[in-house]
């Protein structure tokens, strides 16, 4: 079964968030390291924090190839393999790094003499399956399953690795379709978990992490702190926790800190439209919402000072603080429709002709996800805006002058209020 675009994108960013969060402590002996559960730079390769290493370069070479032709060519992946080890094609760093011997040498083998078929029957190390997830993708998308084959085969071509290809796509499969897995890890403790690069001792120590925790974080800081190959394992750990909780479960701090994001996400997201993957749009959108200044001018002549119509929030998040009225914009709607409707439910105010101000677009600055904000300014006469009654998801709609302003505003709406007030007729 073809996964979701969600459980699909989980098992891609899972693998790069587990070869990030993992590489630093690489190489060290069990519980010999810091433990980790941050982003944190790796001393060994030199890379500030986020920077992904041959897991995630290989996985995003497959990714590209199949995104640029629109189906899976192993030849063509292939070729994208020699450019990376070649040319740093796909890698964090300007060249290729962290590369497994058998890896090399098959890569080597590709380039010299276009062999697909690559590895000899004692190479059973985890290279394969370090960067499994867009193959299965393919091989499930494309209804190929001789894909994962194919894909494992130009680098990694023994009966260990293969059979430990299958159980790891199989048990991708029922984690993406249903979130359980009738696998059981080959270890029950912590104690029994062997963190070498073994193809099979990295898949069934990442399992265990999986099977041991309850959440994407939890499964991910399990397999990467025990050490040994801990990029590979949390790499493998990412892609079986990402198909079963999905990418909206994948810790925000943690994609923020990847290297590239956007472009990696943009990516990933051709990659599954390429597949046909339905609801991966190739271009990322924010959602939009539309947040209204309507400032009311001072009275000539008078002392009173201009004031500005703002809502005491009813709801998460800042429930209880004031903030300029506004919400999302909803299909079929244009941006003034939905600053005019949006003032409308929550204050009451009708609003005829609002003006655009600088829109708001600094990631974070909702924390409900990716929202950039279009503000509008509405300036009314000194006695416009009678008549102001809460709605909608406002506690409380009031008139506030402008040096009388509760603080701190909601979201970066006095900035919002900045702008407008600099751009006043
Ligand atoms: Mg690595």
């Amino acid at each position: 079964m073809t996964p979701t675009c969600d459980k699909a994108l989980g098992a891609l960013w899972g693998l790069m968030a587990g070869d990030c969060l993992g590489s630093p402590i690489q190489f060290t002996d069990k519980d010999r390291h810091p433990h980790v559960t941050e982003m944190i730079p790796c001393e060994t390769f030199g890379t500030p924090p986020g920077y992904w290493t041959d897991d995630g370069s290989m996985a995003l070479c497959v990714a590209e190839s199949v995104a640029r032709l629109g189906r899976f060519d192993r030849a063509d992946v292939g070729r994208n393999f020699v450019r990376w080890l070649r040319e740093g094609f796909m890698s964090s760093l300007p060249q290729a790094f962290d590369v497994g011997g058998a890896t090399w040498s098959s890569v080597a083998a590709i380039e010299k003499t276009g062999s697909l078929e690559n590895g000899a029957e004692e190479s059973q190390g985890n290279g394969s399956v370090m960067r499994l997830a867009p193959s299965w993708i393919a091989a499930r998308a494309c209804g190929r399953p001789e894909i994962l084959r194919e894909c494992s085969d130009l680098t990694h071509k023994s009966r260990r690795v293969r059979e430990t290809v299958g159980r790891m796509a199989g048990i991708l499969d029922e984690l993406a379709s249903s979130g359980k897995t009738k696998a059981v890890s080959a270890y029950a403790t912590r104690e029994d978990c062997n963190n070498s690069g073994w193809c099979v001792s990295t898949l069934e120590s990442a399992l265990w992490a999986v099977e041991s925790t309850s959440n994407f974080e939890d499964a991910l800081v399990a397999a990467v702190n025990l050490g040994g190959d801990a990029d590979s394992i949390g790499a493998v750990c990412g892609q079986l926790a990402g198909a079963k909780y999905g990418y909206s479960a994948i810790p925000e701090r943690w994609l923020a800190a990847i290297k590239d994001r956007a472009e990696v996400d943009a990516l990933f997201r051709r990659f599954l439209a390429a597949l046909g993957i339905p609801g991966c749009d190739a271009y990322p959108h924010p959602s939009l919402a539309a947040d209204i200044v309507a400032i009311r001018t001072a009275p000539a002549g008078g002392d009173a000072p201009a004031s500005v119509l703002l809502v005491r929030r009813g709801g998460e998040p800042f429930k209880g603080a004031f903030a300029l009225p506004g919400g999302f914009m909803q299909p079929g709607e244009s941006l003034e429709d939905c600053a005019r409707r949006e003032c409308k439910e929550e204050t009451g105010l009708d609003i005829a002709t609002p003006s655009p101000l600088p829109p708001r677009s600094a990631p974070g600055r909702d924390p409900r996800g990716w929202v950039v904000s279009c503000p509008f300014l509405c300036v009314l006469p000194p006695d416009g805006g009678a008549g102001i009654r809460a709605g909608d998801d406002a506690a409380e709609a009031r008139w506030f002058p402008l040096d009388a302003l509760p603080s701190p505003l909601a979201f970066d709406h006095a900035a919002i209020l900045a702008d407008a007030i600099r751009a006043m007729p």
